[in-house]
């Protein structure tokens, strides 16, 4: 299929790219470079021996996104463009409701006058707030979200199920990520946050590699089998495959359909540390911190509904994951920039 990825020069984009390139899709990649950096599509094209045709180009653009729309044959768009930082979407609410949700309305209105009326969506777990219950599974309640950024993920969702329904010709796939880490093997691509981390995973890495002191872990008070955050890690290998048999669904005309993309188990933060530790043999020195405000105690997927109809199921562990950070993060110190 001819596929337009939106957001694709970014940490989960590029490497659906790699994966998509592999399974012989044709890949049109758009991004505003807002948090990413165009190298990376050629450190893609080093793996998949492959080069995509690449737009800079902004999805609230819609002279932009016209122009690609009349130039490209598209068949379907995996749509990860937006952005994606909690503390700052509290902070610049507008910004995020703006970039996220009149981006992608802007988007799905030039989708539909183009006839192309398939589209897989990136979610997140954070749409099922403080889960009702645990292993998660797609029936879960949707619960109130405690950040901006969440509502976007939130407010997409009903926004794209109510198009669907309004229109049954559109295919609308989405799938709610659990907590996406690691790298491509190669160590080419990876995640490159803009300053200081706020996830844990990069956060980590950059200790091993000395740019940062210390770890500070956010609460060992929470009721878990060891008082840290338990959460589902999953390999982003993994979660790029979970898009390529997502089109599968747009393929067979699926109409709508959500999946959790998780590996179904939890790791708390200090097994994240420890399997870090004995993946890489570095030592990792941690603090404990207060409390983050707005963090759950646990959370993990149950992944059976991705299983049984996309065939898909994550194949890397958390050493893997742990391995595939670090070999990133050692060859790439300072990310994409030289
Ligand atoms: P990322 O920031 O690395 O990638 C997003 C890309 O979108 C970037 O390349 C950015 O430049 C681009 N972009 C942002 N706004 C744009 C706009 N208006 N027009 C064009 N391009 C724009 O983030 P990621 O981790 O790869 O996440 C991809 C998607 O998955 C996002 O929608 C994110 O919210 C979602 N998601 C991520 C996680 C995670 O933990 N990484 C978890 C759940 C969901
Ligand atoms: N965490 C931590 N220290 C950090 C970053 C994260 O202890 O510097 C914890 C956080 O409290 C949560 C887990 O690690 O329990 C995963 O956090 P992350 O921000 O990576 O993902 P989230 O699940 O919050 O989206």
């Amino acid at each position: 299929m001819n596929i337009l990825v939106t957001g694709g020069c970014g940490f989960i984009g590029s490497h659906t790219v790699v994966e998509l390139e592999n399974a012989g899709h044709e890949v049109i990649v758009l991004d505003n470079l807002s948090n990413s950096s165009k190298k990376s599509l050629d450190r893609v094209a080093q793996i998949t021996g492959k080069t995509c045709k690449f737009y800079e180009a902004d999805i609230l653009d819609r002279d932009a996104l016209n122009k690609i729309f009349d130039t490209e044959k598209i068949d379907a768009v995996i749509h990860f463009a937006g952005l994606k930082a909690v503390g700052e979407s509290v902070r610049k609410p507008w910004e995020y409701y703006n970039n996220n949700i009149t981006g992608t309305l802007t988007l799905v209105d030039v989708m539909r006058q183009h006839g192309v009326k398939s589209i897989i969506f990136s979610s997140s777990a954070t749409v099922y707030g403080e889960p009702a219950f645990i292993p998660i599974t797609e029936e879960c309640p949707k619960a109130p979200c405690t950040n901006p950024y969440g509502w976007t993920k939130s407010m997409l969702e009903q926004i794209l199920m109510d198009i669907q329904k309004a229109d049954p010709e559109w295919n609308v796939v989405i799938l709610r990520y659990f907590n996406p880490i690691g790298a491509h093997k190669s160590g080419l691509i990876g995640e490159n946050p803009n300053g200081i981390p706020n996830n844990l995973m990069p956060y980590i890495t950059q200790v091993a590699v000395g740019k940062l002191k210390e770890l500070g872990i956010f609460g060992n008070d929470y009721d878990t089998p060891d008082g840290t955050g338990v959460r589902d890690y999953i390999h982003v290998v993994d979660l790029a495959d979970g898009h390529v048999k997502a089109l599968k669904m747009i393929e067979q005309n699926a109409g709508l359909k959500v999946y959790n993309l998780g590996t179904g188990k939890g790791y708390s933060v200090l097994d994240i540390v420890k399997n870090f530790e004995e993946a890489n043999g570095i030592k990792i020195p941690y603090v404990i911190k207060e409390r983050r405000a707005g963090d759950i105690a646990e959370n993990y997927s149950d992944a059976t509904k991705a299983k049984e109809e996309l065939g898909w199921v994550a194949q890397y562990d958390i050493k893997d994951m742990c391995a595939d950070s670090w070999n990133w993060q050692k060859n790439n110190p300072n990310g994409y920039d030289e």
